[in-house]
């Protein structure tokens, strides 16, 4: 929440009375086919007049309403798509501080899906089974399965948050120590298994040391990892919906680093002064009583909840029909993108965004929307430059050779 509450000074208290944002609940939903038109409806609704209430001190964890965010369209899109195909490779926030980058993340919260949660230590789903036969879990597991037993239940995926002081031992694990008090050896679960099945939302991203921004591309690039401790070492599932956020101000982010991010979306300050004054006034109503102003964005945050988990069941049915992925791919040749990752991104997002849409067939229409957020920042400039001095040179070297014809 930090960041867009940067620009207010709290104390005051006092809601607003907000106006051309009376709106009901009612009116603001009823006939919402999509995800999309659902997010740009709820655009332009504000929250009512607050009641101040004397609080009682204690710090209140509840998030910014993701859909009170004014504007930033691109990327609330890109973060729901990230949640509706996480094979899209995740979402990379970029811009200055006090945009709003860390609140929306925080702010996906009350939308994320539920997610199929092992109920057995070593990890063992159903999904398994059904892609590597019996043998792809443990013993018990497959006696369970064979009577017909649940392996897994449905649960609320989780937002975990990887902080910037993170040592490497606390992100890939390492020794548990309290075992270690009693004489066993025993590895305690990093942050990156933690992540697994989850969102994973590493701040500043740019900030952070290589050997761990290794660690986690090559975890999030495989889904599992090995930890080894002496005569000790597991393996860790680690498939998460990574979203990094980086201020360019503060530092650069290596260009491979930044290849693995799928959508990249550019976030700037709000430049319409409507626009700056209602978000304003939203975080003031918010910073003055969180629950209430949470409470006002529910009914919408259900849907969009629900619309994420019908878009989850449709993706596997959504298809890229060759004639709408060549398209794509003319695109990427034109702008002389080398990355393969480019166009990974471009489809599965494309497929994500006509699953928000309740369709099976992926059109035209649909890479154009997602385009610009999975093929911008891809070009080397490195290799165009030397691509190009390259070709100054060769053309030099033919011209001075050819005057001796
Ligand atoms: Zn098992």
């Amino acid at each position: 929440m930090a960041e867009s509450s940067e620009q207010v000074t709290s104390g005051e208290g006092g809601g607003y009375p907000l106006e051309a944002t009376q709106e009901t609940t009612s009116e603001v939903t009823s006939g919402v086919r999509s995800l999309r038109e659902l997010i740009e409806r709820v655009t332009g609704k504000g929250f009512n007049a607050l009641q101040v209430q004397e609080d009682a001190g204690i710090a209140e964890v509840i998030p910014f309403p993701f859909l009170a965010i004014v504007n930033q369209y691109e990327m609330k899109m890109a973060l729901l798509l990230a949640l509706i195909n996480p094979a899209m490779g995740g979402v990379l926030l970029i811009g200055p501080r006090g945009t709003g980058k860390t609140t929306a993340v925080r702010g996906l919260l009350d939308l994320l899906p539920l997610v199929p949660r092992s109920l057995c230590y070593y990890g063992c789903l159903p999904e398994d089974i059904e892609s590597m036969g019996i043998d792809a879990v443990c013993p018990d597991c497959a006696r369970k399965y064979a009577e017909g037993k649940p392996l897994a239940v449905m649960d609320r995926a989780r937002l975990v948050e990887l902080p910037l002081n993170a040592r490497l031992e606390d992100v890939i694990g390492g020794i548990d120590e309290r075992a270690a008090l009693h004489h066993r050896l025993r590895l305690q679960r990093g942050i990156l298994a933690q992540a697994d099945r989850n969102v994973l939302y590493v701040d500043e991203v740019n900030l952070l040391n290589d050997d761990i921004v290794n660690a986690l591309l090559d975890a999030a690039a495989q889904g599992s990892y090995t930890v080894r401790r002496g005569p000790v070492s597991a393996t860790y599932r680690s498939r998460f919906i990574l979203i990094g956020s980086m201020n360019p101000e503060e530092g650069h982010l290596r260009p491979q680093i930044q290849d693995r991010f799928g959508l990249r979306v550019i976030v700037k300050g709000l430049d319409n002064d409507e626009e700056r004054l209602e978000a304003y006034r939203r975080v003031k109503s918010y910073l003055a009583n969180p629950r209430l102003a949470a409470s006002q964005f529910r009914l919408e945050t259900e849907m969009a909840r629900e619309e994420i988990q019908i878009a989850r069941q449709l993706l596997p049915k959504v298809n890229l029909p060759d004639q709408v992925a060549k398209v794509g791919l003319r695109w990427i040749k034109e702008l002389g993108i080398d990355s393969l990752r480019a166009e990974i991104t471009l489809f599965e997002a494309a497929r994500a965004y006509a699953a928000a849409d309740s369709r099976e067939v992926v059109e035209v229409s649909d890479l154009k929307q997602v385009a610009p957020m999975a093929l911008r920042l891809r070009k080397s400039i490195f290799m165009s430059d030397y691509l190009n001095r390259q070709a100054e040179e060769q053309a030099q070297l033919q011209a001075i050779v050819n005057r001796d014809a």
